[in-house]
């Protein structure tokens, strides 16, 4: 057997690393400045924790910054819940943007002059196509586009017009303002992109200020202009529009000269990613909620249990690299596994309740096993279980007619209580129906867990819950939000795990874990890693949530 897993405490290299390293050492740059840049239109995802834990881990070890923009340049879909939710996550990952934190609706003034110098310089110009007919004369791949009849106004009358879209003098899409570049270019993005669109909207941040509003390619790389970004990093989706992010820079004024570079995004399976699916997930109450422990957002991981050790551990894992892939999902089950097998404390719960009464035992009495909090980590030091004639065990621990190889209880079989005693099962009683309702025992004082003498080999070991002593959980247990790997296409709702939770009543837990606040972690013995719902659990009715089983029992099945 191998020894537990080496922590990792260098960041695997990638092409990113190698870029800034060797910029670092040419001295084309002296720091590095990298943002993350999310749009304040949902919740992030383990998606977004690929693209934090890249540009906030590239700062922190090249001794570099790594802001955080709000992309926020669409005011009809922006909330400030998301702003505050992201903020909050991006935190709880363990990065920190110090003062660094900006808005691109902070550039709007400045964005607004560069768009008129675009059109002075007959680099831009407004057009009164509407939506549909820019899209006809865009062209296709194959195709070149057809230039829009507005293409040729002068400089002055841009001008005049621009400055009127700003005051408020047109509807909702009567007019945009392009970027002047090439109808015939093989690149789509620079068929004279449109870079402002009129929208009377309130904005979360500039109020009613504005009426018109860049789009996110004009937004983008003069804000990383403005911030002295040295490398703006994206998914490999924005590669085609690296052209028009360059044309752009060349063509304006900025004070620096950002990079853009692109890398892959993280695909998950049996998840979605895409906040528009996230949304409807909630919207259409698929889920309880941004933060129900099944979704891919980091809030739902959070609620789940997963740590944000666990979660930086892979994204290192999964490295950076420019080919689309598709990672499994027990690859992140397994990061936190992981790490909650070195750092959850074990206790003891009993899932599906079975009474088990010892017979030899004096009623009305009970004693206490001073038992560790975890096997291999003595400093996580020691509780208090009390035991008793009566407890709880696990329905499946139990088989009145054994199958093959079974090896915990039946009748006339012995097996260990952990941190007991070895039992002897005598019989078990049935309800009417036929159902097990109890079974009865003997225990042998003589095996007492540490006794000398007590090791005396029996096949199976589980675990109990004195059933005077225990508190009472709901435990939610979580499988898969999607039955298939790749949800994907117009049925992808269909496509959902019925089965994706279960939700358990009447669980028996060890009374230690009455004190257990919100969010802290456990190993339950023999049934996963489990942790305190942090928005249902009361300590009058506690609730938790399985975050992992203890093996991957999903690739056998
Ligand atoms: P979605 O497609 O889910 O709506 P998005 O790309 O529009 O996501 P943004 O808020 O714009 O979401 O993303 C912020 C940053 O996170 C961007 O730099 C984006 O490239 C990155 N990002 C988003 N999704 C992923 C992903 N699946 N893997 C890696 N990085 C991602
Ligand atoms: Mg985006």
């Amino acid at each position: 057997m191998s020894d537990a897993p080496e922590k990792e405490t260098v960041t695997p290299t990638n092409f990113l690393r190698q870029i800034v390293e060797a910029d670092l050492t040419s001295g084309k740059h002296t720091t590095i400045i990298t943002r993350f840049p999310p749009e304040p239109n949902g919740y992030l995802h383990i998606g977004h924790a690929k693209s934090i834990c890249l540009n906030f881990g590239l700062a922190r070890d090249f001794n570099g910054r790594c802001h955080l923009r709000f992309d926020d340049t669409n005011p009809a879909k922006e909330d400030v819940e998301f702003t505050e939710s992201i903020k909050e996550s991006v935190h709880w990952l363990g990065f920190d943007w110090g003062e660094h934190l900006y808005y691109a609706s902070n550039y709007f003034e400045q964005l607004y002059q560069w768009a008129e110098h675009l059109i002075t310089t007959g680099k831009a110009y407004v057009d009164d196509l509407t939506a549909e007919e820019i899209r006809q004369h865009r062209g296709t791949l194959t195709e070149p586009g057809t230039q829009s009849p507005y293409r040729n106004r002068s400089a002055e009358e841009n001008l005049d017009l621009f400055r009127r879209m700003r005051s408020g003098e047109f509807a909702d899409g009567a007019k945009v303002l392009r970027a002047r570049i090439d109808m015939a270019s093989p690149n789509i993005n620079l068929r004279d992109p449109v870079l402002y669109r009129i929208l009377h909207a309130s904005h979360p941040h500039t109020g009613d200020a504005w009426c018109i509003y860049p789009m996110y390619d004009f937004a983008h790389g003069q804000s990383d202009a403005i911030e002295g970004i040295t490398h703006s990093i994206c998914t490999l989706e924005f590669e085609d529009h690296r052209p028009l992010y360059e044309w752009l820079l060349n063509n304006l004024p900025v004070p620096h000269q950002p990079r853009q570079y692109e890398f892959s995004r993280l695909n998950l399976s049996y998840t979605v990613m895409s906040k528009r699916k996230l949304m409807q997930l909630v919207q259409d109450r698929d889920v309880r909620g941004w933060d129900d422990p099944r979704m891919p957002t980091l809030v739902g991981l959070r609620r789940r249990g997963y740590t944000p050790e666990s979660i930086r551990t892979f994204c290192e894992r999964i490295g950076v690299g420019r080919s689309d892939s598709w990672i499994d999902m027990s690859i992140l089950e397994e990061s936190v596994r992981e790490d909650l097998n070195e750092r959850a404390p074990r206790a003891m719960a009993v899932l599906s309740p079975l009474k088990l009464v010892i017979e030899n035992y004096p009623a009305g009495e009970d004693e206490e096993f001073i038992v560790a909090n975890h096997p291999q980590n003595a400093e996580m030091g020691t509780r208090a279980v009390p035991f008793s004639r009566e407890l709880w065990i696990e329905r499946d621990d139990f088989m009145e007619e054994p199958v093959k190889g079974f090896k915990r209880l039946s009748p006339g079989q012995e097996v260990r209580l952990r941190a007991a005693y070895i039992i002897h099962c005598t019989e078990c009683i049935k309800d009417p129906a036929g159902n097990v309702v109890e079974v009865r025992c003997t225990y042998d004082p003589e095996t007492k867990s540490g006794l000398p003498g007590a090791e005396r080999k029996v096949k199976g070991v589980i675990h109990w819950v004195s059933a005077p002593h225990a508190l009472d959980a709901e435990i939610r247990l979580y499988d898969r939000l999607f039955a298939l790997p790749n949800p994907s296409g117009d049925d992808w709702k269909q496509q959902i795990n019925p089965d994706s939770v279960e939700v358990l009543t009447g669980c028996k837990l060890e009374p230690s874990l009455k004190a257990a606040a919100a969010e802290k972690r456990f190993q339950f013995e023999r049934n996963g890693y489990f942790c305190v719902d942090m928005k249902d659990s009361t300590p009058a009715s506690p609730v938790f949530n399985r975050t992992v089983t203890l093996r991957d029992s999903w690739t056998k099945r």
